[in-house]
């Protein structure tokens, strides 16, 4: 009965709002109106009929048409007044696609769509939804960076950078290096800025990272500026417009966590010069772990043993202890590989070893590692773009990264309030 009444109820409410558009013909303005793509008179051919999906169903309209013949392509004033030029589906519908399309795969949310709000939107008109709206987002991200309000800043500011690889369609990875036995790539590394405070202390003290207080921006973009480059890189200017958004340089103390990667350092010390540099203790240990499982193999309780060691040496800020037992292990070993991998890791610390003095960010009350940088990304990339099966274009991973941070961030709703006033506007 209630599922027969809400169908019933929306059906009638459908019919009303048609009946209402279509009585209204004031959108024939005058017999020729001039073209949006040439700017020559297109001449008023009748009112054409169209049904659109609607929060309330399929909703017959008639607009009036004006085609243009050089352009062989016409247009109707009315759709573009409500927001549906180009397509066929409402503003009402083409959000809740963009809601589902950013938080499941494209099959789900068209399933969803149907399950939820009795639409049918097949998965390949949902991704197409997703992936316009998706490059909406990117472009209103680029435009809108007003500067947060004093209040929202937190005495301290942390900004995490982290990259992570997505699965990619074979074309466009071709030619470029990777980590493949071949040396082929599958994937192309999507570089994520968030920015969050941890003002809060937990049972003992440790800084947790504010609920509500994180956001996100990512993109596959280049990181490094050359020295022949007049501006930033995509990325960097990326980076300052988020830290701009959310006050971090204005913050009276501001720290930067990312793992060793040299990029995420260069943007750091260039930007944000101020901002104390630490290595997220999480990927630290990562890090020592992996050394682990060369040395040892995986799984092997030596290795694990080898590496919980110098886990607690890392949190008690005992990078030379960890150095020495480094050392040892390239004495006690003959294999190149493994004494490489000893090398490196040593040459890793050493770069680091300022930004690993955790005891002694500990004492300044600083937040060394919620795990928050790599959940950023687990949460804003991984959980929707790396599932099986998935392989993407540069192009639509970004749109639906873009999507997603924007809904991930709180900024849907300003979107879609900007994007409302452009059509009523236009
Ligand atoms: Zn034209």
């Amino acid at each position: 009965m209630e599922t027969a009444a809400r169908r019933g109820a929306l059906a009638v409410a459908a019919q009303a709002v048609a009946r209402r558009l279509n009585a209204d013909t004031s959108d024939y303005a005058s017999p020729s109106l001039p073209c949006p793509r040439c700017g020559g008179p297109a001449r008023y051919a009748g009112r054409h009929a169209k049904t659109f999906t609607t929060a309330l169903g399929p909703l017959p309209l008639t607009r009036a048409y004006y085609p243009c013949a050089p352009c062989a392509q016409g247009f109707c004033p009315r759709d573009r007044a409500l927001g549906v030029e180009g397509g066929s589906l409402s503003p009402a519908v083409t959000r809740m696609v963009g809601t589902a399309a950013a938080l499941v795969s494209f099959a789900e949310a068209s399933e969803l769509l149907g399950a939820l709000a009795g639409l049918p939107v097949p998965a390949k008109q949902v991704e197409r939804t997703a992936e316009a709206l998706g490059i909406e987002t990117a472009e209103d991200e680029r435009q809108q960076v007003v500067p947060a309000a004093a209040a929202e800043i937190a005495p301290t500011m942390y900004l995490g950078l982290d990259g992570t690889g997505v699965p990619m369609r074979k074309a466009e990875v071709d030619g470029r290096p990777g980590k493949q036995a071949d040396g082929s790539s599958k994937t192309r590394e999507v570089k994520l800025c968030t920015v969050w405070s941890a003002e809060g202390r937990d049972a003992e003290g440790v800084p947790v990272r504010d609920p509500g207080s994180v956001s996100y921006s990512a993109a596959i973009e280049r990181a490094a500026t050359r020295d022949t480059d007049a501006t930033g890189s995509a990325f960097a200017q990326r980076v300052e417009r988020e830290a701009t958004r959310r006050g971090f340089e204005r913050a009276p103390r501001q720290a930067v966590l990312g793992d060793g990667a040299p990029w995420i350092w260069n943007i750091a010390g260039e930007y944000f010069p101020e901002a104390i540099q630490i290595v997220d203790r999480f990927h630290a240990k990562a890090h020592l772990s992996d050394v682990a499982k060369v040395l040892y193999g995986a799984p092997s309780d030596l290795g694990d043993a080898w590496a919980k060691a110098r886990h607690a040496e890392l949190d008690a800020g005992q990078l030379h202890q960890i150095v020495a037992a480094l050392a040892a292990q390239y004495r006690a070993r003959r294999d190149p590989a493994k004494r490489a991998e000893v090398r490196k890791c040593i040459g890793y610390l050493w770069a680091n070893r300022r930004r690993m003095r955790y005891p002694a960010f500990r004492a300044q009350g600083l937040c060394t590692s919620t795990a928050v940088v790599e959940a950023g990304c687990k949460v804003a990339i991984g959980t929707r773009l790396k599932r099986a099966g998935m392989h993407w274009t540069v192009r639509g991973a970004n749109a639906i990264i873009a999507l997603r941070c924007c809904k991930l961030s709180g900024r849907f709703e300003d979107f879609w309030e900007r994007r409302a006033q452009r059509c009523v506007g236009s």
